[in-house]
């Protein structure tokens, strides 16, 4: 996703940031420990001057002193090891920690950007998704049984199930899902549920309306910027896309077809989209074409929400 350098920059920044505090981080723990044991500082200059001997004998044709060295090497490690369990301590306390363990906090695995990278990509380019704030509410933590009605109850188990094993096995396989069913029968819920499992677990997620789908295609109708192209991209290279409450807005042919490139171009990415609408299949079909149905139909597993509106019924209890 092409960003300007300056987009670019201010993300590097970030990571540079990181860096530091991580650094920090650790310069506090090396005090503490070296401290208490000062064995474990004599421990670890060894190991960095046996190392670098390591590193020179790399060069030489003397395999009986490299293999000496890694012994000696392990040695040290192993009692330095020791000596923090021992006490207490994780046997990694003095290994640099990194925020992001897969790039090492540089937002790049060789020249091919971490999804850390992207997902802060998503964070810049859509900044004023309204997504964070509510994930701190509505998780599978805050999840609770009782707000569903009799009906709900004989459904509702094997659907949150479902959601838990769609984030578990998110990085395996590539699966799609449309909930639908009434209005207020916590489809968004459950939407909110799997987005911040995905988020905690450093994945991107794009969050719209269908509202705010459908707006900013009219804004691409009358704007080929270089701003919207990247978020066109971003739109398709996200993880995971959610788009919620499908069906409220006015759709006519331009944004139909807008719809239909944006899943279809997911689905040949292999990237996941999850729709939530109130529609009824058939309903769904009229609106979106026959193409778009198909499309979701065939490359969707489709999850049905019943029951009576929880909203309505939350309302009733608290002014009981
Ligand atoms: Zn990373």
């Amino acid at each position: 996703m092409p960003l300007t350098n300056k987009q670019h920059d201010a993300i590097m920044r970030g990571y540079d940031r990181r860096q530091y505090l991580n650094y920090r981080q650790l310069c506090a723990r090396q005090d503490e420990i070296y401290q208490k044991f000062p064995r474990i500082r004599e421990i670890e200059e060894n190991i960095s001057s046996y190392s670098l001997r390591q590193a020179e004998k790399l060069f030489d044709a003397d395999p009986n002193a490299l293999s000496d060295l890694k012994t000696q090497l392990l040695s040290l490690r192993q009692e330095k090891e020791l000596l923090l369990t021992k006490a207490g301590y994780p046997a990694d306390y003095l290994d640099r920690h990194y925020t992001c363990p897969d790039c090492q906090d540089t937002g790049y695995i060789g020249r091919k950007k971490c999804h850390c990278f992207q997902r802060e990509e998503i964070r810049l380019l859509y900044s004023s998704s309204r997504l964070e704030g509510i994930l701190t509410e509505e998780n599978f933590d805050t999840l609770s049984y009782e707000v569903y009605d009799e009906e709900q109850m004989e459904s509702m188990p094997a659907i949150i199930r479902l959601c838990q094993n769609y984030v578990k096995t998110f990085d395996q396989e590539f699966k799609n899902l449309l909930f639908y069913g009434s209005v207020g029968t916590g489809k968004t819920f459950l939407t909110n549920c799997i987005a911040k499992e995905l988020l905690d677990r450093r994945h991107s997620v794009i969050y719209f309306t269908a509202f705010q789908f459908f707006e900013l295609f009219s804004a691409w109708n009358t704007s080929e910027s270089e701003d919207f192209s990247r978020r066109h991209e971003a739109l398709l290279e996200s993880d995971l896309l959610i788009l919620d409450d499908i069906g409220t807005e006015m759709a006519n042919t331009f944004t139909v077809s807008k719809l239909f490139q944006v899943l279809n171009e997911r689905v040949l990415r292999r990237n996941s989209t999850i729709i939530s609408t109130n529609l009824s299949p058939r309903d769904f079909r009229d609106i979106y074409s026959e193409r778009v149905f198909s499309r979701i139909t065939s490359s969707y597993t489709l999850v049905k929400f019943t029951g009576s509106d929880i909203r309505i019924r939350k309302k009733i209890a608290r002014s009981r």
